[in-house]
């Protein structure tokens, strides 16, 4: 016990004595952030870096970079990931080292997640000797759309096989210093919609003689609400949001076409074919409107990203034998949200079992509460080494 303590004592002060660069990659990061598939300059640097620290990497999904570190014996292997991809917002923070890709920002913390997971890499090369099996790491691109997919369809999975992956978001509606876990669901299923209400354009004077799709997409968006609140349990959460209506008409002249697009979020694990399937009651709901309107109607409703779902033993081996290495019980709290994330792919949609953690980076005095992708986001620097403890505990106990 006594050499364990201890030995727990020198990794958390090797961990620490790379907190400065863990700071200059974010930082450097967060000045160039990059868009999904994109990721050039992004992946050139990680690549670089696992490289000379004699890790061998691959590409995979052109800009996406998997490294492996073997240890001495044979054993499992350990899949941890890191995202890469920044958003298309334009960044409204007074940060010295603020965006200098116009448009373009890292308003999801993933500046964070990449540097998080390069320290983790060279404390782990350091620590190669004690390993019993594999660590691969994997530095993703385009999060935001869908990435993870693309990367298991090119074997990110095998070579070696992967048996457990474990992934963090830094969170900003988490408190920092706390860590949000929990089994189960904990990031929704999402699919995006796009609905084009065909009707017949007129002049306003007379929408007798026209068709107008207005108040059916009225209708649409209301009912949408009574279909979250009436029609499925409050206590499964769904989210139907319209975050784009566009009519083609103007102040004389009554719309030919609406066109609504948005999301559909949910926690749901039944059947995609039943038809208490939240998708399924939206596109009831749209049909009966359109027909009580006698509207025609286009829909595309499309995947996303899959529910993150935690699996139990592996919660609990990060709840017994990782997080009480570098946190106390009372740091812990159960989480979960509707965001969408790909790191389904990595596990549940494959059969992986594996983890998704969220790592408390919200602190009010420092202006890090902000909503993820608002333009004023930002994250607590000193909550990067948490993540940084958690992959490299993670990979370490599981390897033992
Ligand atoms: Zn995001
Ligand atoms: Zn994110």
């Amino acid at each position: 016990m006594a050499q364990n303590v201890l030995d727990l004592t020198v990794l958390e002060e090797e961990i620490q004595s790379h907190h400065d660069e863990l700071i200059e990659l974010r930082r450097d990061f967060h000045r160039h952030p990059e868009l999904g598939t994109k990721e050039f300059r992004t992946s050139e640097i990680v690549e670089k870096y696992l490289n000379d620290l004699g890790i061998p990497t691959q590409r995979m999904f052109n800009t996406g970079v998997v490294g492996l570190i073997e240890g001495p014996k044979p054993g499992k292997t350990i899949l941890l990931r890191g995202d890469m991809d920044a958003l298309p917002v334009t960044e409204e923070t007074n940060l010295p080292f603020k965006s200098e890709n116009p448009g373009v920002m890292h308003a999801c913390g993933h500046d964070g997640h990449t540097s998080m997971l390069m320290i983790a890499a060279k404390v782990l090369k350091n620590h190669q000797s004690e390993l019993t099996g594999n660590v691969k790491l994997v530095f993703q691109p385009n999060e935001e759309e869908e990435g993870a997919k693309f990367m298991v369809e090119e074997g990110v999975l095998e070579n070696p096989k992967v048996d457990a992956a474990f992934g963090v978001h830094l969170w900003s509606q988490v408190e920092s210093g706390k860590i949000g876990i929990q089994s189960g669901p904990v990031m929704a299923e999402m699919f995006i919609f796009k609905l084009i209400l065909k009707g017949r354009g007129g002049h306003t004077s007379a929408p007798h003689e026209a068709k107008d799709p207005v108040p059916c997409a009225a209708n649409i968006i209301t009912s949408a609400q009574t279909l979250q609140t009436r029609e499925i349990s409050v206590l499964d959460p769904t989210v139907i949001a319209f975050g784009k209506v566009v009519s083609d008409g103007s102040y004389n002249a009554l719309a030919n076409t609406v066109t609504m697009e948005g999301t559909l979020r949910y926690l749901y694990d039944g059947d995609d074919d039943t038809p208490q399937h939240p998708r399924k009651r939206f596109r009831r709901l749209i049909d009966g409107i359109c027909a009580a309107h006698d509207i025609d109607y286009d829909i595309e409703i499309v995947p996303s990203s899959y529910s993150v779902i935690n699996d139990e033993e592996s919660v609990a081996f990060l709840k017994e034998r990782v997080l009480p290495n570098f946190t106390t019980a009372d740091q812990i709290q159960p989480y979960f949200c509707l965001a969408g994330e790909d790191f389904s792919e990595f596990i549940n949609r494959n059969n992986v079992p594996g983890a998704f953690v969220f790592i408390g980076t919200g602190d009010e005095s420092k202006g890090t509460t902000y909503p993820h992708h608002a333009p004023n986001f930002d994250i607590d620097e000193d909550t990067l080494i948490t993540g940084v403890k958690f992959h490299v505990h993670s990979a370490l106990e599981f390897l033992k």
